[in-house]
């Protein structure tokens, strides 16, 4: 293992310090009481494990296995010596969090109690083995599920060696949908693929839309982009039923209601073809599709759309002049807009809108969106996907929005009896809660999960395994908004009796008799073999070299104008405006039933509003809890009147799946007929026991089979 040593004295980390650098006080990372002086340390290079576009680089420096600073690497530009706030303590929160599970855990009481008792590794494994394999005689492989998620999603610990075990086993697989399920492959319809404008190209946008993206809070290395660009004259557009922190900075904000972003964009498209402001010569070489375009975006005229999407008029109209009229214009989307049951139209139609202007053409110009692409051509996936080569293949996917469903679906041939849950939560973070509650209570699922805490899904197994966390595995993580790789190098050992990921897979294929030689791959030879790769994109950029920098930006030729010259990646070769699967987008009125109109009149938004938590990550932290403060719900004047509800009052938000206690903030800024309150915190640790996914449906999105969480009605009452 590269180390680089460095000379760390008490003095440079007070300099440092007061210096305003990245590394977090030492007395807020070290276990034990500082020393007296911390003569020198080795330090290893991190990249941060959250499912976030930022993928920050870290540096994290150790003496007599304890970690003694930690902080952003200041040389990666990207991560520009910054980690989030909820980041910044993250050895203190996490790694050694007093409450962290660090020995193997077997149940002992009933399903969801919370009781269980210590169990030995090889114990544990054994009687999961024997169990495992009378799961499989009876009802056959498929019957186990593999729900693994993005817990982690550097690729080693996420799905690397677990991918080959439940391939190997033929199991069923869960389909990672809930993020990005319907934008991906709605952009995909589009464009044939996700990527675009570079996230550093943002500064030479002038007109930028950050369209259903909290930037600054969710992106946070990407916004000074942003301020760039307006620092040089950009403007900056927010489109966004809430008022989000990014909002309140814009220099306009424009809130639709929610779900129907489809029309604004139709809408849009109705005056910039109208008003001639198209780029014919683009169209015409690049595009497909744009007669019946023409003819199906008459209907979206400014009027029809204002009572669709809640909005004058003339916003909707000085939108579509000034976003085709200036010159590079930018679309930035992530996954916000996809959450209701328009999610993949509206995707599809804001994907159009840079072809019909050509602002592909400029730097700067075009749809900002993922970069995961930048990783598949780069890396070596044969080595990493290592189960796709395997003789056998996971034969069932099944869709995560509907965990619940599944569990309880006793028709599914076969139907679900072992699941192991890694990297996920989905008691917190899927929609219908309740449902997922009642699947996870059956005596006869054999349940497992890796875990650093006792989580709420945690306390539904039957065994329960410690997960190593990111300062003390190998890893390598590749990034879906911003376009660097970095390795993790383990820092420490393992704490108490905690394991890689990877290591619980290759023990329990041990004891499942698998002997193929893809088990006995080591972590460090996973990472290696993903620079095996003679791709310009990794160019002068090998493990050696990554073992000593740590990351690296791809080798991407610049100036990266992938659209400039059509160059779409669709079978056509060109922005198909007609998908062939699911023709022109157009707005769909969700369906609700008579009952739920009457009963749950308003429409809830569960949102990312919280800086200290990373989807439910961390909301088990209490100062990080404490920071953020109770769950509280948004609520419009009028609303609030009827109900006699004011400011600070608790509040009972409730539908036909569950009932949240929150306290009410009654605001102007959200509007009439819509509430809103923050997803992640933890259910057992707020008044009730139940938060915001335990009102959401688990409806699915027009394409992808996406997650429709916003389509959700609910009544408020006073508490
Ligand atoms: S959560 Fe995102 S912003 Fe925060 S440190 Fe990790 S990658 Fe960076």
């Amino acid at each position: 293992m590269s180390k680089k040593k460095e000379k760390i004295t008490r003095r440079k980390f007070v300099n440092q310090a007061a210096k305003g650098y990245a590394s977090v006080q030492l007395a807020s990372v070290l276990p034990v009481s500082l020393p007296d002086t911390v003569d020198e340390g080795t330090t290893y290079h991190g990249v941060c494990y959250h499912d976030c576009p930022d993928s920050c680089s870290w540096k994290v420096t150790v003496q007599d296995d304890k970690v003694i600073s930690f902080g952003a690497d200041k040389e990666n530009p990207f991560t520009a010596g910054k980690l989030c706030g909820k980041m910044e303590t993250f050895p203190r929160d996490i790694t050694y969090h007093p409450d962290r599970l660090l020995t193997p855990l077997k149940r002992v009481g009933k399903k969801g109690e919370g009781k269980f008792e210590p169990i030995n590794w090889d114990q544990a494994i054994s009687e999961l083995g024997d169990q495992l394999k009378d799961v499989i005689s009876r009802h056959g492989s498929e019957s186990v599920l593999s729900h693994g998620y993005m817990g982690t999603q550097s690729l080693v610990q996420k799905s690397a060696m677990s991918s080959r075990f439940f391939a190997r086993m033929e199991a069923s697989e869960i389909a990672h949908t809930i993020c990005g399920g319907a934008v991906v492959p709605a952009i995909f319809e589009v464009n044939g693929t996700s990527m675009g404008v570079l996230p550093e190209d943002m500064q030479h946008s002038r007109y930028i839309i950050l369209w259903g993206t909290n930037t600054k809070h969710s992106n946070m290395h990407q916004w000074p982009y942003a301020l760039k660009a307006r620092e040089a004259g950009a403007r900056i557009i927010v489109v966004d039923p809430f008022v989000s922190a990014t909002a309140e900075e814009a220099d306009w904000h424009i809130q639709p209601l929610p779900g129907t972003d489809v029309a604004l964009a139709l809408g849009m498209m109705h005056v910039i073809i109208k008003e001639n402001m198209v780029d014919q010569e683009y169209i015409d070489q690049y595009t497909s599709g744009f007669k019946d375009l023409k003819e199906h975006v008459k209907s979206y005229d400014p009027t029809s759309v204002s009572q669709i999407c809640g909005l004058p008029e003339n916003d909707i109209i000085k939108l579509a002049h000034e976003y085709a009229t200036t010159e590079p214009s930018l679309i930035r989307i992530m996954v916000g807009m996809e959450h209701n049951y328009n999610g993949g139209d509206g995707t599809r139609a804001v994907a159009i809108l840079p072809a019909l202007t050509g602002a592909w053409r400029k730097l700067g110009g075009g749809l900002m969106h993922l970069t995961f692409e930048m990783a598949g051509h780069a890396l070596n996936w044969e080595r990493l996907e290592y189960h796709k080569q395997m003789p056998t293949q996971p034969k069932r996917s099944l869709n995560m929005v509907q965990i619940g469903q599944i569990l309880n679906n006793r028709e599914l041939n076969p139907a679900i009896q072992a699941i192991f849950i890694f990297n996920s939560n989905p008691m917190a973070t899927t929609p219908n809660a309740n449902l997922t509650k009642r699947g996870l209570e059956r005596e006869d699922l054999l349940t497992v999960v890796l875990e650093h805490f006792m989580t709420e899904t945690a306390k539904y197994a039957d065994y329960i395994f410690p997960a190593t966390t990111q300062l003390e595995h190998w890893d390598i993580a590749d990034s879906w908004g911003q376009v660097y790789v970095n390795i993790n190098q383990p820092a420490i050992s393992p704490r108490g009796e905690a394991r890689p990921n990877s290591e619980f897979f290759r023990l329990l294929a041990k004891e499942m008799d698998y002997t193929e030689e893809c088990f006995q791959e080591s972590d460090k030879d996973m990472v290696k073999s993903a620079f095996d790769s003679d791709h310009p994109y990794l160019e002068g950029i090998d493990f050696e070299y990554m073992q000593n920098h740590g990351w690296a930006r791809y080798k991407i030729p610049e100036p990266y104008l992938p659209h400039a010259k059509g160059n779409f990646a669709t079978t056509s070769g060109k922005c198909e405006f007609i998908s062939q699967q699911n023709g022109l987008p157009s707005y769909k009125e969700v369906v609700y039933s008579e009952e739920e109109k009457i009963n749950f009149p308003l429409q809830l938004l569960t949102v990312k509003k919280t800086k200290g938590f990373h989807n439910s990550s961390h909301a088990n932290v209490r100062h990080l809890r404490q920071k953020e403060g109770r769950p509280w719900l948004d609520i419009h004047p009028s609303d609030a009147k009827a109900r006699n509800i004011s400011s600070g009052d608790e509040v009972i938000v409730y539908n036909q799946r569950g009932k949240v206690f929150l306290e009410a903030k009654v605001r102007e800024s959200i509007r009439p007929g819509v509430v809103c309150m923050p997803h992640g915190y933890w259910p057992s640790l707020i008044k009730g026991g139940q938060a915001s996914n335990h009102l959401t449906d688990d409806r699915l999105t027009d394409i992808g089979g996406g997650a429709a969480l916003q389509d959700c009605r609910v009544e408020v009452e006073k508490g």
